[in-house]
């Protein structure tokens, strides 16, 4: 059986369109794995398909966690499996609390919540959101930053077994980003969740400390490496992972002015 959270050959994509062209890649448990790639890349895409969310067909291939077979199970069925999501554009929800949809989660895992309360303000103190979290309605009102914040308290209080955090560096300034990675590598650490972490920027994860860096360009992981890799992107950009594409690179100036014999 493989441990983990394993995905294996994963062809998915939307009607008419292929947007995963096999994707394999493992996320261990209490390791942090990270996506980089280009916009459009497909990135949202996996994340999307791996958590069950959106309306996108699956192909073939398999997600599974720790053996079990996701692809087929709801959202919520994926959850209670120890799976959580922090979207790149998280869901508000107008008339439910932090306090309530946490107090919902635990309790479908039949975990008390008592101290919930000052469990979601002593998380929120951590990752720089003092203003009782608790009481407000979940994601309503916040900037972008704060949302990326206020899921991570979340992800602390929740404990899933696998985490999937889509562009959390969106949104948040230099001093928040330090914060909330070395908030998520904390957790990792600290509850053995294995986290996958996909960001077309290197800057997050210098505190996240990844052991494995993978590139996936349209739509499959063109190389695999370590935080070498995630560096050496910063300096040279995505286009050696891009298929030239005709209309993208234009005419040579030979194709304008002939060879000149
Ligand atoms: P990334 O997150 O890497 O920027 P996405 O996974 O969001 O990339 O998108 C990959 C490609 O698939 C893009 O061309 C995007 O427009 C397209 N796409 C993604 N989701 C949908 C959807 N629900 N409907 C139509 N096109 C989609
Ligand atoms: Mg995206």
């Amino acid at each position: 059986m493989s441990s983990g959270l394993v995905i294996k050959d994963l062809v998915a994509g939307i009607e008419g369109r292929q947007i995963l062209k096999g994707i394999s890649l493992e996320v261990p448990k209490g390791e942090v794995t990270a996506v980089m790639g280009p916009n459009g890349s497909g990135k949202s895409t996996l994340s999307n398909v791996i958590m069950g969310r959106g309306s996108y067909r699956v192909d073939s291939g398999s997600v599974s966690l720790e053996g079990k077979e996701l692809l087929g199970l709801a959202t919520h069925e994926r959850a209670r499996e120890g799976l959580f999501l922090i979207s790149q554009y998280p869901s508000e929800l107008p008339g439910v609390t932090m306090e309530e949809m946490l107090e919902a989660a635990l309790e479908s895992r039949g975990e008390s919540a008592d101290k919930l309360g000052s469990e979601i303000d002593e998380q929120a103190g951590l990752v720089g959101f003092p203003e009782r979290l608790w009481g407000r309605f979940v994601n309503v009102d916040l900037s972008g930053g704060e949302k990326k914040r206020s899921e991570v308290v979340q992800m602390a209080i929740v404990k899933p077994k696998y985490a999937i955090l889509d562009e959390i560096d969106s949104g948040l300034d230099i001093d928040a980003l330090r914060a909330v990675s070395r908030r998520v590598r904390e957790i990792a650490d600290s509850t053995g969740a294995g986290v996958l972490v996909i960001t077309h920027y290197a800057r997050l994860l210098k505190e996240l400390r990844p052991e494995k860096v993978l590139v996936l360009s349209e739509g499959t992981i063109k190389a695999t490496g370590d935080i070498g890799l995630a560096l050496e992107l910063e300096k040279t950009g995505y286009q050696e992972y891009r298929e030239a594409k005709p209309e993208e690179t234009g005419p040579s100036l030979q194709d304008i002015f002939g060879s000149g014999r």
